[in-house]
């Protein structure tokens, strides 16, 4: 299917060659750049780009690989607005580098090519387990794979990838981009067992004893309950984008949908709904526009698809006939006083209850904590598993980053105006600290580098480090 047959494709087509060696040659290759300064990876955006323009396109990838494993989600997934070319000086003439898009077509070359040009020291003799096949995971499993060790991953899922293969949009991530990505970790030597949960079939005390070191990468949990009667009717967010993903053909959407939330979660659920074939969208949220979490081109995109938005009402009931809904009673919010973010709290207005019509309720709310953190007795903060700076819990000898160890920022400071003309300027806490996939990379490739420290070599007639065992491609 191509982007006209299919509503969900992604949305930037892949850059042609001539396409490419023009953006290319359009780089300044600054010397000291703020892309890369503002690259939570800290890829080496001149040198990838610099490649491109001379055709070299795996020397290309390499580079993107050496600071970050899983280039090719990131070069769709990042927002990069808020990072690389929010930061690119061409951006003050309004037209930054397309960064983004250049690095998924040096990633595409070499994944469509099967190429896999990573350098993999000898084998230490050492091994290390890795729980969830997410970003974090695959990311800390591919660099200690690469430093030779013996890396097994645990998945509780089918697929490995976890929210790049099934929780982001098509648009911006088709599932085979993600899969591609797991393959070539698996590449790396890494040996991937899906459908085994820790906490269920898996115990720690064994991992502990079969292995160097563990690494938790478990991401978030379930979205929360809402507490209202009749929410046994409602869709959840994250299974709906599943769906969409997975088997987005039989998809069942309702004429005229409502979306409870205001984050990207919630944008993307609306997305889907006008894309497959909704006549209303309506995004329900208890705040204003003012403390939306979603990113403001989220926003903006999000309100040229047709979706409308009730702000400062709250769902306090699913209205049905029998099994099917009807609509949501809802009530009025009104804003008290900012909370320790800033972000203004939301209080039940005076007025009467009104409804807004619906045959298909989603939520989309955010993700629970980490649940299984506290029966593996692992100190945690706020629900997220305690980490100190070299990423290890409570428990030596287990790490854990990604998501399950960072709690998202919900604010930092409104949205605001944007000029005509400028990319939407964005308050929110997006570049060091949300829960993002390039954060959890960052997070896996960092652990991994403290865990070989850590767990050293046993082989005694050890290769050098960076002994070339393994690479295809120029
Ligand atoms: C709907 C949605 C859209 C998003 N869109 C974007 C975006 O466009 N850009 C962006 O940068 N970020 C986005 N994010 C955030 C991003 O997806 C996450 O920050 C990132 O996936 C975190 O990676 P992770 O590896 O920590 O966790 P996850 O991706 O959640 O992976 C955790 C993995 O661990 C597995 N697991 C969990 N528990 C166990 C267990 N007990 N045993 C075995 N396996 C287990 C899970 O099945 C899963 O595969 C989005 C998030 C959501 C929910
Ligand atoms: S800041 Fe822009 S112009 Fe400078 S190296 Fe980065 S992408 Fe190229």
């Amino acid at each position: 299917m191509n982007q006209h047959t299919n509503p969900l494709a992604e949305t930037f087509p892949p850059l042609g060659n001539h396409q490419a060696a023009v953006e290319a040659n359009r780089c300044l290759f600054c010397y000291d750049a703020p892309c890369t300064h503002a690259c939570p990876t800290h890829i080496d955006i001149p040198r990838f780009i610099r490649k491109i323009s001379t055709g070299n396109l795996i020397g290309s990838a390499r580079a993107i690989l050496e600071a970050n494993l899983l280039g090719a989600t990131c070069a769709r997934v990042c927002p990069v607005q808020e990072l690389c070319e929010g930061a690119c000086v061409l951006g003050a003439d309004h037209n930054p580098i397309a960064i983004g898009r250049l690095q998924r077509y040096a990633m595409d070359h070499i994944y469509s090519r099967g190429i896999t040009p990573v350098r993999i020291a000898a084998t230490t003799g050492k091994s290390v387990a890795v729980i969830g096949a997410g970003p974090a995971g695959l990311s800390c499993a591919g660099e200690l794979a690469r430093r030779g060790h013996s890396v097994t991953v645990f998945e509780k899922r089918e697929l490995g990838g976890g929210l790049s293969t099934y929780g982001i949009i098509s648009l911006r991530e088709p599932i085979e981009a993600s899969l591609a990505e797991v393959k070539m970790i698996e590449r790396l030597g890494v040996k991937m067992e899906t459908g085994i949960e820790l906490g269920s079939s898996l115990k720690l005390d064994e991992l502990q004893d079969r292995f160097d070191a563990v690494f938790l990468g478990l991401g978030l949990g379930a979205t929360p309950s809402m507490r209202i009667p009749g929410e046994e009717l409602i869709l959840d967010g994250l299974a709906y984008i599943e769906e969409s993903k997975l088997n987005a053909g039989a998809m069942k959407v309702g004429r005229s949908v409502a979306v409870i939330g205001a984050g990207n979660t919630a944008i993307d659920c609306a997305t889907i709904a006008r894309r497959l074939g909704a006549e209303q969208v309506t995004m329900i949220y208890r705040r204003t526009a003012q403390e939306m979490t979603a990113y403001p081109h989220e926003y903006e995109f999000i309100k040229k698809e047709g979706v409308e938005f009730r702000f400062l009402t709250q769902p306090v009931r699913v209205l049905s006939q029998g099994a099917r809904v009807t609509g949501l009673s809802c009530i009025r919010m009104e804003l008290d006083s900012a909370d320790a973010f800033g972000r203004r709290t939301p209080r039940p207005a005076n007025g009467p209850e009104f409804t807004i019509a619906a045959d298909q309720v989603v939520k989309a709310i955010g993700q629970e904590k980490p649940s299984l953190a506290q029966r593996l007795g692992l100190a945690v903060d706020k629900g997220f598993i305690r980490v100190d700076a070299s990423f290890e819990t409570s428990i030596p000898g287990v790490f854990a980053g990604g998501d399950c160890v960072r709690a998202s920022p919900q604010w930092a400071v409104p949205h605001q105006a944007t000029a005509p003309g400028r990319a939407p300027s964005c308050g929110l806490l997006t570049k060091k600290d949300t829960a993002s996939t390039v954060m959890a990379v960052q997070d896996g490739k960092l652990a991994a580098a403290v865990i070989d420290e850590r767990i050293g070599n046993s082989d005694p007639e050890p290769q050098p480090r960076g002994a070339v065992v393994k690479e295809e491609g120029q």
